[in-house]
């Protein structure tokens, strides 16, 4: 090769015979006649641009070939006409993007694989493309953009190649399914797909081979222990021949081998836990027995388990994952360790599960599911808290209650406080109201207290309709004997005078000091007559009584006049006058002496 290309992209021998090297200088074909490798000239030209690298070359079911061009898109060619024209332009050059991969779906169309804008789609009969990638509103499902193979199987159907697993397009109802490493691919990175007679898809990988059986949907791995000579496959490089044979491309050279051939274990390894420590102190011999549970103290520090993939045809290629529900509920990612650490886990009920695979790929099965308890603190209990409430509760009434009880007997006290005042108030009032109707100095009801025993008595007279009458008597010369014996002397006097009152008069008379040396009484069921007879008896003891005074001895008399009044409601006024009427027609007659009144008294 004259040229300074160092690579070959694609080679391709046309439908006419011609053979195509795509590299990775210029676009070269093998001329028929001198069998020399010819540039293709005026190709760039054609196509406005400078010579640039050539990613794929692809013929098409009509004959017409289509060119990958690094950076740009897709051009495509006519032999006949051998008019060369750009298809589709749409790849960023900046990005080093080109087209990986093309091939052509009998009812679908023309399909591309670029490195990284996704999936391009011709639908028969358009000439616009469409483009498909992992992000930003697309109809169809893809895990990457990286898209590093395309592959039409025997029935029809699309695989690609992606950075992230096998992807199978449905491409009348643009659905997908993909195959990532925890369905038994060895890798994420598929390189080259093809099928074998019997209808299984052969997947190279960065990291081995696999088999998909399409119908069951599962996959096996195959890796060195089976006779790979090497795990990192190329790009593109698998094929099949006429007799069913595979042929792989690796870094290290092709691996041939006839899958029908292939003694294929299917045997799911197991995973179990193998060592458990807890705050650094192995506690697996607790774990033996049928249902193991790991029970750890609410103080723990950590907790490290081991586990082990128990398959031993490549061990080193066992893989596994796991979760622990309850703290986080997401798997983890694909791991080769075998040793996981969980540091210092709250209180709660936790499921630790471990899915692992072997080298086949085949998943172990049931998955190891082992519980982990951590105690709660004796007091995250169902019965601490009700207990807890009840306590609060019964604390409440109780404090309710103490309250109430004291209220009660402040409010009791207060009540007799408040009785004992009031019974005091009332007889301070009984007895500020006798006093106001007493007289000081003879003790005797005063003119106020004589006039309400007066209303009252003449309530109950006139009630009953019994008679009744009134006195009012007048101490004679009285301002003499004070002004002989001093006033003193008078007051002895008629200290005297009220007592012989006392003594003189019955039970039910009332006698009263109506002022200075005036004295009334009334005198109940007694009519003038016998009141007469009443007032004659007292002047008579009053003439009699002695009062000794220092060494004088002194005598009084006085004059009654007596009323008893026919007509009822009169009032005291009315009686006092009339006694009075009477009274002081007794000083006129001579004094000491007791008159009726007659209402001749009043005329004269
Ligand atoms: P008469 O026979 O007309 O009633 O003459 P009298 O002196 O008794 O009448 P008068 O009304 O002129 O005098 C009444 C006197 O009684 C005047 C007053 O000083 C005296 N007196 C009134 N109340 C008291 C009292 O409580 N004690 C003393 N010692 N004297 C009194
Ligand atoms: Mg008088
Ligand atoms: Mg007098």
């Amino acid at each position: 090769m004259e040229s300074n290309a160092r690579r070959i992209e694609s080679i391709l021998t046309d439908s006419t015979g011609r053979t195509w090297l795509a590299t990775n200088t210029f676009l070269f074909y093998i001329d028929e006649e001198t069998d020399e490798l010819m540039r293709m000239r005026g190709f760039y030209r054609a196509l406005q641009m400078r010579p640039s690298p050539v990613s794929e070359i692809f013929e098409d079911p009509y004959g017409r070939l289509w060119f990958g061009i690094w950076g740009r898109g897709l051009a495509s060619y006519d032999p006949e006409s051998e008019a060369l024209q750009w298809e589709y332009q749409g790849l960023s050059d900046l990005r080093g993007d080109l087209i990986h991969d093309m091939d052509y779906v009998a009812g679908s169309g023309h399909w591309a694989a670029t490195r990284y804008s996704g999936l391009l789609h011709r639908p028969s009969g358009e000439s616009e493309w469409r483009e498909y990638s992992s992000m930003g509103d697309t109809s169809l499902n893809l895990p990457s953009d990286t898209i590093l193979c395309l592959y039409t199987d025997y029935d029809g159907s699309l695989w690609l190649c992606t950075e992230l697993g096998l992807v199978h397009v449905n491409t009348d109802t643009l659905s997908t399914r993909a195959w990532s490493r925890v369905d038994g691919l060895p890798s994420d990175r598929i390189l080259a797909l093809h099928d074998d007679l019997d209808g299984h898809l052969w997947i190279a990988t960065g990291q081995g081979l696999a088999r998909l059986d399409e119908s069951s949907g599962r996959i096996i791995s195959f890796g060195l222990n089976d006779g790979l000579p090497a795990m990192e496959f190329q790009r593109r490089a698998i094929t099949r021949d006429s007799f069913g044979n595979i042929y792989a491309g690796t870094v290290r050279g092709a691996v041939r081998f006839e899958p029908s051939g292939l003694n294929i274990e299917t045997r799911a390894p197991q995973v179990a836990l193998s060592r458990v420590w807890a705050d650094d102190i192995e506690i697996t011999p607790r774990l033996r027995g049928a249902n193991v549970e790991i029970h750890l103290p609410r103080d723990h520090r950590n907790l490290v388990i081991q586990y082990s993939v128990l398959d031993f045809h490549e061990p080193e290629r066992n893989s596994a994952r796991y979760r622990l529900v309850g703290l986080h509920n997401e798997w983890s990612q694909l791991t080769d360790s075998r040793q996981l650490i969980f540091p210092r886990l709250a209180p709660g009920e936790y499921s630790l599960e471990v899915e692992g695979w072997n080298s086949h790929g085949i998943a172990a099965e049931p998955i190891l599911r082992v519980p982990v308890v951590v105690a709660h603190p004796w007091w995250m209990n169902w019965w601490v808290v009700i207990l807890a409430f009840a306590g609060l509760a019964a604390f409440i009434v109780l404090i309710v209650n103490l309250r109430f009880q004291s209220l009660a007997r402040l409010n009791r006290r207060l009540d007799q406080q408040v009785q004992e005042r009031t019974q005091e108030l009332e007889a301070l009032n009984a007895q500020l109201r006798e006093q106001s109707q007493t007289d000081y100095l003879t003790s005797l009801p005063n003119r106020r207290g004589f006039t309400e025993k007066f209303a009252w008595l003449r309530a109950q007279m006139e009630r009953y309709q019994r008679p009744f009458s009134l006195v009012l008597f007048d101490v004679d010369h009285f301002k003499r004997l004070n002004d002989v014996h001093g006033h003193d002397a008078g007051d002895q006097v008629l200290i005297a005078l009220s007592e012989l009152l006392r003594q003189r008069l019955r039970e039910q008379d009332i006698p009263g000091r109506w002022g200075g040396e005036e004295f009334a009484i009334l005198l109940p069921e007694t009519n003038a007559e016998q009141a007469c007879m009443v007032c004659e008896n007292l002047r008579k003891h009053l003439e009699r009584m002695v009062v000794e005074y220092n060494t004088e001895s002194l005598q009084v008399t006085a004059t009654f006049g007596i009323y008893a009044g026919e007509q009822r409601g009169t009032s005291i006024e009315h009686w006092m006058s009339n006694a009075d009427a009477a009274l002081y027609h007794g000083k006129q007659q001579g004094r000491n002496c007791s008159v009726i009144f007659s209402p001749s008294l009043i005329t004269n």
